[in-house]
């Protein structure tokens, strides 16, 4: 059984991988290219892709002979793959749901802080020295603290958003997803985007990416949200028209964005890079020693039962 990792990983899973299987460890932090995805799927038994490898309908096609049986992602979040594609060419896909939740949560609410506090605008006056000193004016924010959170896409990590902003911040919680919820905190279902858009001060957005969510969030939700709402997307950048968000920011017609994907990451608008008013993070969601190897592990644990011939644990 020959196993392809195309990212280096944590020690720790690097370690495991090594000892439990004949691997190849690719050294290049960039996506996979083309040619690499094809060699992959034709000399490899198992690969651990993850975020930016392309796995389409067409780099399957062009492999006649998939040696390949199993594409153990590495993220909860599979858009970059072509699942029945791959499912027609006789290839199973995992993921790594759960492990991810909590961190993603926690820079949600990092972006959202940052954002309503201008805590990014604050922290770059400090470090250029011109600081004057506290005055009753001074950088006035939006108060976070009581106020009404959106969450679109009442998933699990949707759900760890709303815990937090419930629990930590005495929010009131309102979401949209495709089914309503049972949690242990008041959330009201609003069915309609747009109604939600207009009842919040944060829309957050949880989401995964994918044909079905591009553009969910176009020029006509934001001019929906309130002038003084801030926007924030933890989900994929693609779930967001970034040129109509622009237009928003620009205008005025929502007072801020907290970003941790883009529409075309790793490029960033100069528009957005230009405005103070958005805090803008390098797609850190899941980015702690602790998670990544939990991360691995799980995409290790579905490698693990291929070979042993077990059930796969986490299916998509
Ligand atoms: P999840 O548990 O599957 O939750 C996704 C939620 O979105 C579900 O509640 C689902 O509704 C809802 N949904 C799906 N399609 C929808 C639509 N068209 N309209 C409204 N709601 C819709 O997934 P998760 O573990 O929370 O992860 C969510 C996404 O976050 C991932 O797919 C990934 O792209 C992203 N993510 C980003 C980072 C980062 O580093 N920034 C890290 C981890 C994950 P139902 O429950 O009714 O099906």
């Amino acid at each position: 059984m020959k196993l392809f990792i195309a990212r280096p990983m944590t020690p720790a899973v690097e370690t495991r991988a090594r000892a439990e299987f004949d691997v190849e460890i690719r050294g290049n932090t960039l996506p996979m290219t083309h040619e690499e995805m094809l060699r992959t799927l034709a000399e490899f038994d198992v690969v651990v892709p993850t975020l930016g490898d392309q796995f389409s309908a067409e780099v399957f096609a062009k492999v006649p002979e998939t040696r390949c049986k199993l594409l153990a992602n590495f993220g909860v979040g599979y858009n970059h793959i072509d699942v029945a594609a791959a499912r027609a060419a006789g290839v199973e896909v995992t993921n790594t749901p759960g492990a991810v939740t909590d961190a993603t949560a926690d820079i949600a609410m990092t972006l959202l802080l940052s954002t309503a506090r201008r805590a990014g605008e604050g922290e770059r006056l400090v470090r250029t020295g011109d600081w004057q000193g506290w005055h009753p004016t001074q950088m006035l924010g939006h108060h976070v603290t009581g106020k009404r959170v959106g969450i679109v896409g009442m998933g699990r990590i949707g759900q760890a958003i709303a815990w937090r902003c419930h629990y930590g911040f005495g929010m009131d919680v309102a979401y949209q997803s495709r089914s309503p919820k049972e949690v242990e905190f008041p959330a009201e279902n609003i069915l309609s985007l747009k109604e939600l858009a207009a009842a919040v001060d944060f829309l957050v957005l949880a989401v995964p990416g994918g044909a079905e969510t591009r553009h969910l969030i176009d020029a006509e939700v934001l001019e929906a949200m309130n002038p003084s709402a801030i926007l924030i997307n933890i989900a994929r950048g693609e779930v967001v028209d970034e040129a109509a968000l622009i237009a928003a920011l620009q205008s005025g017609q929502i007072a801020g964005a907290g970003l941790d994907v883009y529409e075309f990451e790793p490029a960033v608008p100069q528009a957005l890079r230009g405005m103070d008013n958005v805090t803008l993070l390098p797609h850190l969601g899941t980015a702690t020693e602790e998670v990544r190897t939990d991360m691995g592990h799980m995409a290790l644990d579905n490698v693990a039962a291929f070979v042993a011939g077990r059930p796969l644990p986490n299916p998509v």
